[in-house]
């Protein structure tokens, strides 16, 4: 017992409780018997700092950054790095690099292990669990809808979802007036007194000379679901033009521009970005188009462009199958081909690659994507449920004089409907 104190009195030492950590220095360690067989880095991502960067900053190099970059690719979102995320690196006596883990949140940490010469992956999941509280009011004169969610303690971040929502409805600078009513409903996960994630479950706004919309948000079964949105009661997406997404899901694993290439390591530019998918997977045309190739080449693999009428053309490569000849005519989402792994790849996904009209490469992401303009069968009639359910929520919520503790207060049937919307919900388990 009293060996372990003094371990943990030498690691407070070590640490000196603040900062980075550095690894132990031999000499200045009298007793050799104290010297722990592991010892670990700690960092977060500053600001404009790249993950190649933050990680060299707990001493791990390139060589190994690519290594732990490619084992996390499937699991981390990285394109939703942001300042603070956490970062552990552990080293054992040789100041070999054994674990990293990496979390965006205190309640999801993302570790990989060494184990002969493979990076083993495991999730760290902390319990959590949803409420859902109700945000209305009226705007008063010289105020705006942002101005008056902000000032009721709404996250920035939410503030602007909320907008985009009923932008599409909406048209705030002409039409909002003092009196205008709105309405919200946030379902927040919590992890201890912490918010880490937020949904808006539903958006109104009522005005005198905008007229009156509302949003649902629908959430599809798949994980990761491009036709998870809001939409209105009669299924309509709140964008309802634009490119339609090339694959069900969409999970990031490589961005558009400057990277180190996952097989070479070089600094390359990345013309597209590469979506993780399951080999087989269908892909879809993200508009209509008439095809300009679809052929094999040892680095795209099975590859495939449309033209689009407005001149602009959007590329997949290591397509498992190709479905489509050049100069057939392609109807938007129609598929085109299945997810592979041909062509120079570390493993299957799908490279999407987007030209201007112009003839430009440019980030497809920077493009405006929808899943669908409205939705259909299966799809419409869980969203039906779904806004039932919502409403129902909402009733039980205006009534609730204190929204805050409502989880108590509400029927069983709708902390159901929360369990199911929720990810993880152990602690509230009825
Ligand atoms: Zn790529």
């Amino acid at each position: 017992m009293l060996k372990l104190l003094y371990f943990w009195v030498f690691i407070f030492i070590l640490c000196g409780c603040v900062g980075e950590q550095k690894p132990i220095q031999k000499s200045s360690i009298s007793a050799r018997s104290i010297i722990p067989d592991f010892y670990e880095e700690y960092g977060e991502i500053k600001r404009g700092q790249g993950f190649f960067q933050a990680l060299k900053s707990i001493s791990i190099d390139n060589a190994v950054a690519l290594q732990l970059i490619n084992a996390l690719r499937d699991e981390v979102e990285f394109s939703t790095l942001k300042v603070g995320d956490k970062l552990k690196a552990t080293y054992n006596r040789k100041k070999e690099l054994v674990a990293f883990s990496f979390s965006q949140n205190p309640a999801e940490i993302h570790t990989v292990k060494l184990n002969n010469n493979k990076w083993d992956y495991f999730l760290e999941q902390k319990p959590t669990f949803w409420f859902s509280k109700i945000i209305s009011g009226e705007l008063r004169k010289g105020s705006t809808l942002v101005e008056d969610l902000k000032e009721k303690g709404v996250d920035a971040s939410v503030v602007a979802d909320v907008v985009n929502v009923l932008l599409c409805k909406v048209n705030f600078r002409f039409h909002a007036r003092t009196g205008d009513k709105y309405k919200v409903v946030l379902s927040q996960r919590m992890y201890e007194n912490q918010t880490i994630e937020t949904k808006v479950l539903y958006t109104s706004y009522d005005g005198k000379r905008a007229g009156f919309s509302e949003a649902f948000w629908y959430e599809d079964e798949e994980k990761g679901s491009t036709f998870t949105a809001h939409y209105t009661e009669d299924g309509q997406a709140l964008i309802r033009s634009g490119l339609r997404y090339p694959l069900s899901s969409l999970h990031i694993r490589s961005h558009y521009g400057y990277r180190r290439h996952p097989v070479t390591g070089r600094r390359t530019m990345h013309r597209g970005v590469d979506l993780r998918g399951r080999i087989g997977r269908p892909v879809h045309a993200v508009a209509s188009g008439k095809v300009i190739l679809s052929t094999y080449n040892k680095y795209a693999g099975n590859k495939v462009a449309i033209k689009h009428r407005d001149g602009s053309s959007s590329y997949y490569f290591h397509l498992n199958a190709r479905k489509v000849k050049k100069g057939d005519w392609v109807r938007s989402y129609q598929v085109i081909g299945t997810v592979g792994a041909t062509g120079r790849v570390t493993g299957p996904h799908l490279h999407f690659g987007f030209k201007n009209s112009k003839g430009r490469w440019m980030n497809p992401m920077h493009k405006r994507m929808i899943a669908t303009p409205k939705l259909d069968g299966a799809r419409f009639l869980r969203l039906q449920e779904q806004i039932a359910q919502i409403k129902g929520h909402i009733q039980d919520l205006e009534l609730s004089q204190v929204a805050r503790y409502l989880v108590a207060n509400i029927p069983n049937q709708k902390v159901e409907y929360k369990l199911r919307l929720g990810v993880d919900l152990p602690s509230v388990k009825i």
